[in-house]
């Protein structure tokens, strides 16, 4: 913001003034963060965690503790990942001063961490003790044909809880280290990917829960935080109600979402969808354009079986379509909280917020519909 200068930065503050919508960005590194903060994001919307796995010596932990049988060894791994960990969110929590941050505890399939070469599982056999054939084998077993509808998410708090326990105590860690450097308030918003039922998110929760818990007695301190889930599953969306008893706030994933409501690919959209757009078959590209006919249904569903349980659940957008002004118009309309975006549609999407309530007042003021006539 402080960039901006002259008719520019005057424009953004009366877009600012008007819109009721927060601008979020999705961000993982304290790289991002500044990029955001820089195009006036109010917070992060969306740290996905699942790039830090991979960063330099981190992915032979992550393998070990895939590919191990012990709880004790998948706990030595896990507990080499913490200290990367909670330097990642000291960094970020660092930039963000205090603003909202929302962390995405892990989501991709298990097998993305897999070895790819017997040099690779070798590595891990021998710091495991055990045979290449054998981690070869438990490798073969995270294997999967449609991993995305697989073994990822939260479903990894259930197979692999202490994977989660690792993220929530960097998270409650680094909050409170960065509180007391910096002299300002966290409250970690901590999200929970792929919910899909009431059961798991209670199962799930409570796990997370008690880690937290241990986490903020072993440092001593007091902090508050919140705990709320990505609505990305048709299932989640169709039982709000019964999954916002036990999360304070909904961010709609709407990548997820898309692909399984409509049932294609976000992963092969180069394939046959341009032909489809080409030909009307479906008018845009849903993946670019939020589908307000169908998935937008299951989101103004959600929010009202969210808020009907939870009056003042806070509800937030973080897939691709939190940058796009038709979508946010609709995430206007549906009274959502926040869109979070790429911290390089921030700037769009602070006037996209702003024209869609300007449009709003207009059609209260005015009976002259050409006025806002499409647009
Ligand atoms: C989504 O599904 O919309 C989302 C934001 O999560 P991801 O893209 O990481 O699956
Ligand atoms: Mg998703």
């Amino acid at each position: 913001e402080s960039e901006l200068t002259g008719d520019f930065a005057e424009l953004m503050s009366w877009a600012d003034e008007i819109k009721k919508l927060q601008v979020r960005a999705n961000a993982d590194s304290p790289r991002d963060a500044a990029v955001a903060i820089k195009f006036g994001a109010e917070g992060i919307g969306l740290c996905r965690t699942e790039h830090m796995f991979f960063e330099g010596d981190r992915i032979e932990y992550v393998r070990q503790m895939i590919l191990s049988d012990t709880v004790e060894e998948r706990i030595k791994a896990l507990d080499e990942l913490y200290n990367f960990q909670v330097e990642d969110f000291r960094g970020i929590y660092r930039a963000m001063v205090g603003l909202p941050v929302t962390v995405r505890l892990l989501d991709p399939p298990l097998h993305e961490f897999l070895p790819h070469t017997d040099e690779e599982y070798q590595a891990v056999a021998d710091k495991l003790g055990k045979t290449l054939e054998d981690v070869k084998t438990k490798g073969a077993t995270l294997k999967e044909t449609n991993p995305m509808l697989g073994h990822r998410g939260s479903r990894l708090a259930v197979t692999y809880p202490e994977i989660y326990n690792m993220q929530v105590r960097a998270i409650i860690d680094a909050a409170i280290d960065v509180e007391r450097e910096l002299g300002c308030t966290i409250v970690p918003e901590i999200m929970l990917p792929l919910i899909g039922s009431e059961s798991e998110i209670v199962y799930v929760k409570e796990n997370v829960t008690k880690a937290i818990d241990a986490a903020i007695m072993a440092k001593n301190a007091k902090i508050e935080y919140k705990i709320g889930t990505m609505i990305e599953i048709p299932r989640a969306a169709l039982t709000a109600d019964e999954i916002a008893k036990h999360a304070e706030f909904f961010s709609f994933g709407t990548n997820d979402l898309t692909q399984m409501t409509f049932g294609f690919s976000r992963d092969d959209v180069g394939s046959f969808l341009p032909e489809y757009i080409n030909r009307k078959v479906i008018q845009v590209d849903p993946f670019v354009s939020l589908d307000q006919s169908g998935v937008g249904q299951l989101v103004e569903m959600a929010a009202s079986k969210g808020r009907s349980v939870r009056p003042n659940i806070k509800l937030g957008i973080c897939g691709e379509h939190g940058g796009d002004p038709e979508s946010i118009k609709f995430c206007h309309k549906t009274g959502l909280s926040y869109v979070s975006c790429s911290p390089y549609r921030v700037l769009i999407a602070r006037l996209a917020a702003a024209q869609a309530a300007a449009e709003e007042i207009i059609l209260e003021h005015t009976t002259d519909k050409v006025l806002v006539a499409d647009k």
